[in-house]
């Protein structure tokens, strides 16, 4: 077990951390549960090739916690937890060791919600719920949400309406161009709305197919994976990579809005903030914009209705619009501002537990 363990979950309020080890799977997983005031923490399962039990703990930590702003922003009745199996996703999956970690997630009785994420598939979340109900993304077939993306997609496409409106008084997206880094499953369902909406959309991709999925199918042209940065656009859309908003990549862009769904989009908080608002780009925080999905599998929760789905997920345009005059009005990067609105829903919730329940639990403090 890695050191300082107690310090480490001290030091971003973690409620509970769970280590997982089977003998026989030789499964070896970290469940985290970051907080629970609003309800059960859901978030996905990760595998990965962690160099050593510390880079998994930190990786669960960290991941957990963002999921607990995530719901809390999205306006859903949901904590955030997230799952790590330390394992090659390419070699060592298999039926025993998922319905092992499902006994896991089964024995924390509720208070964990597990879901696919990088290195799982809906296919692996099947093997988890033979043993356990507390389990989303599995297929429609199943009764499940399936492939999240076409909602993350719709979602991202009435977080961009709401940041053009905020950045040039309207929405309309008739006549701006807009640059998509990859079209994968997210970015090609967005730049299929962005075209139905009449915009000029500009996608770039390491994988051909990709691109020739999209330039054939969709009014769109392409340039290659490195030019993206230099296209100039009204809005620049990461659908790709994290850590894509940098010291080497910021100087390049040319666009006013930047409003994608990859997580994670800026290197480094504290530099890359300052430097969007020098230059006068509006941020939309990753975490708001790209909710679809997780409104996706929580929607499971109360039997998968894709019609509610689908509002909620447009509903992301009203969130984001209240993000940036919060930002704007308190002077504030957007993204602390998408954290500040996160936490005083959380401090307020738990207040009504504490006062009305005796509950305990539920003390988050505030983002430094
Ligand atoms: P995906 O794997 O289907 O698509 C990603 C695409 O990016 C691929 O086509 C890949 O070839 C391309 N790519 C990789 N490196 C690139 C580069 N340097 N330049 C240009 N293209 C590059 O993934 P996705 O499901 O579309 O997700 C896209 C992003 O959105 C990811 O960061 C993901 O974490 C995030 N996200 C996705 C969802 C969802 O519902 N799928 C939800 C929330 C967040």
């Amino acid at each position: 077990m890695p050191n300082n363990v107690f310090e480490s979950l001290a030091h971003k309020d973690h409620e509970q951390v769970v280590f997982c080890y089977d003998q026989t799977t030789k499964l070896k997983a970290i469940i985290a549960v970051h907080n629970t005031t609003l309800g059960p923490a859901l978030g996905g399962c990760r595998m990965w090739t962690y160099a050593n039990e510390d880079e998994a703990l930190l990786d669960v930590l960290r991941l957990s916690r963002g999921m607990t702003y995530k719901a809390a922003v999205a306006g859903l009745n949901l904590g955030g937890g997230k799952a790590v199996i330390i394992g090659d996703p390419k070699k060592d999956k298999n039926e025993a060791l998922f319905r092992s970690f499902g006994r896991y997630v089964e024995g924390l009785a509720g208070r964990y919600i597990t879901a696919e994420d990088v290195g799982t598939s809906v296919n692996n979340m099947e093997w988890v719920r033979m043993e356990t109900n507390h389990v989303t993304g599995i297929s429609r077939a199943l009764g499940g949400s399936g492939d999240p993306s076409p909602v993350t997609a719709f979602g991202v496409f009435h977080g961009i309406r709401a940041a053009a409106k905020h950045y040039h008084g309207k929405e309309s997206l008739s006549s701006l161009t807009i640059a998509i880094q990859g079209a994968g499953q997210v970015g090609y369902h967005l730049a299929k709305h962005l075209v139905q909406a009449g915009a000029k959309v500009v996608i770039s991709d390491i994988d051909q197919e990709a691109v020739k999925r999209a330039t054939n199918e969709l009014r769109c042209t392409s340039v290659s994976p490195d030019e993206i940065y230099d296209v100039e656009c009204d809005i620049f859309a990461p659908c790709a990579l994290g850590a894509i908003i940098n010291p080497k990549t910021l100087p390049r862009l040319r666009c006013k809005i930047i409003a994608g769904a990859a997580n994670n989009q800026l290197e480094d908080d504290k530099s890359a903030a300052a430097v969007l608002q020098e230059r006068g780009i509006l941020y939309a925080p990753d975490y708001v914009i790209n909710s679809g999905g997780l409104i996706n599998v929580a929607n499971e929760l109360e039997g998968y209705n894709r019609e509610r789905a689908l509002q909620q997920a447009e509903n992301i345009y009203t969130i984001l619009t209240r993000v940036f005059e919060t930002a704007s009005a308190q002077k504030i990067p957007t993204f602390r501002a998408a954290d500040n609105l996160a936490l005083e829903r959380i401090q307020a919730i738990s207040h009504i537990k504490r006062t009305f329940t005796g509950y305990p639990g539920g003390q988050i403090r505030g983002v430094s």
